[in-house]
């Protein structure tokens, strides 16, 4: 890595030249099966025609004018994820940790609008929001922290996937519930049937609103078009980015019910955020995901997958669970396996190991059964001797 960039991330020793699909070629003309798709970002793969067409076209057209103005393409965008996600108000922004900025302000102006001068919103452990203050302080990983006191007030964090913790934590304070359906940096731990219900009970009780993170769950990749959605409840406010426009940036925060038009004028705002390129890229996103049934297909191939591996694995010690909805998908060992990462990358595959000890697949939602087949094949045989190194000795004779 060069010198001239700051060292925030450890990168491995590889660097990508071209896509096609699900596949990355790297400089020395090596292919590689992309099974992480840039962090759940390019959901449609890599070079898609219809969103290389889309952005060729706006760049040849307009970029950017500003939302001093009307941006057309921007008010569509905002119409379609309103009728998708059952709410009324969209604000654009350029990332996830941006678009729940703007939640954590709609949720802290919702507070003081109601009398609240010092409003607390209730988040979980293990949660991941971004690295902005805000999003970092509900975050809440003390590690991503240290260094970068002082930070903001007004958090209470409570365990993930159980209501009675949420109850018990409330306060004449509390104005907001801001979880993940599914937390993904976390390990992709998956609630129980229940827990979104309940969540949604306690606030409607309280008068709180529901705030759901689905910057990495959203737009198609667990089978429904937002994770909340197997759950059958409808959320206050959604917060959406990654997969949205494929790789153009972008981040979305909605809002409807009690949370609609709490930010009015003045209140936020960005140079950026929505502006012609990005929201023609993510219509063409939607576009696709739609004609192509692809929603429907994340389910499919999901199951695929995680069916796939609990065969293949069955029965082998140092497997703690094979877990996923659609296509996010944990495989979580017995103890650490970063290494993982590194050799499936030496056989080919792109995958990625959050949370030290799962082993996380994001898979673009236009894999073929082949691909997802061969993904399952090429890693099956190095999670297998991982797994059984972390079970101990005794587990080769198994
Ligand atoms: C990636 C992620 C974020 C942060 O998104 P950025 O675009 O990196 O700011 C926030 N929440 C969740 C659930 C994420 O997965």
């Amino acid at each position: 890595m060069s010198a001239a960039l700051m060292p925030t991330y450890a990168r491995l020793p590889v660097a990508f030249r071209r896509g096609r699909g699900a596949w990355l070629e790297d400089t020395d003309g090596r292919q590689y099966l992309d099974a992480l798709s840039g962090i759940a970002v390019c959901g449609l793969g890599h070079a898609h025609p219809a969103v290389a067409e889309a952005v060729a076209g706006q760049a040849h057209t307009l970029i950017h004018t500003s939302n001093l103005y009307e941006v057309p393409h921007q008010s569509q965008l905002g119409e379609r994820l309103c009728a998708l996600a059952g709410l009324e108000q969209v604000f654009f922004a350029n990332s996830g940790a941006e678009a729940n900025e703007a939640a954590i302000k709609l949720a802290r102006l919702y507070g003081h609008q109601r009398g609240i001068e010092t409003p607390e919103i209730i988040v979980a452990e293990n949660a991941f929001h971004g690295r902005t203050l805000g999003a970092l302080t509900a975050t809440g990983n003390r590690k991503a922290q240290t260094g970068f006191g002082p930070l903001p007030d007004g958090f209470r964090r409570v365990p993930y996937n159980d209501p009675h913790a949420v109850a018990a934590a409330a306060s004449e304070r509390t104005v907001a519930l801001f979880v993940e359906p599914i937390q993904g940096e976390g390990g992709i731990v998956i609630p129980d049937a229940g827990y979104l219900a309940a969540l949604r009970t306690i606030c409607d009780q309280h008068g709180w609103l529901l705030m759901l993170d689905e910057v990495q769950s959203g737009v198609g990749r667990t089978g429904r078009w937002f994770a909340h959605q197997h759950a059958g409840i409808q959320p206050d406010v959604v917060t959406l980015a990654k997969a949205l426009a494929n790789g153009v940036p972008i981040g979305a925060c909605m809002a409807g019910g009690p949370a609609a038009g709490i930010l009015g004028p003045g209140s936020h705002g960005t140079t950026f955020g929505g502006n012609p390129l990005a929201s023609r890229a993510a219509l063409a996103v939607l576009d696709t995901i739609d004609a192509d049934h692809l929603v429907d297909r994340a389910e499919v191939l999901g199951d695929r997958i995680v069916d796939g591996f609990r065969q293949a694995l069955a029965d082998t010690p140092g497997i703690r669970e094979i877990r996923g909805r659609g296509l996010m998908i944990g495989i979580e060992l017995g103890g650490p396996c970063a290494h993982l990462v590194r050799e499936a990358m030496d056989a080919g595959v792109l995958i990625n190991v959050t949370a030290g000890s799962v082993v996380r697949l994001l898979p673009p939602l236009i894999l073929t059964d082949d691909e997802a087949d061969r993904l399952v094949h090429t890693l099956t045989p190095l999670i297998e001797r991982a797994a059984r190194q972390i079970a101990g000795p005794s587990s080769h004779q198994a």
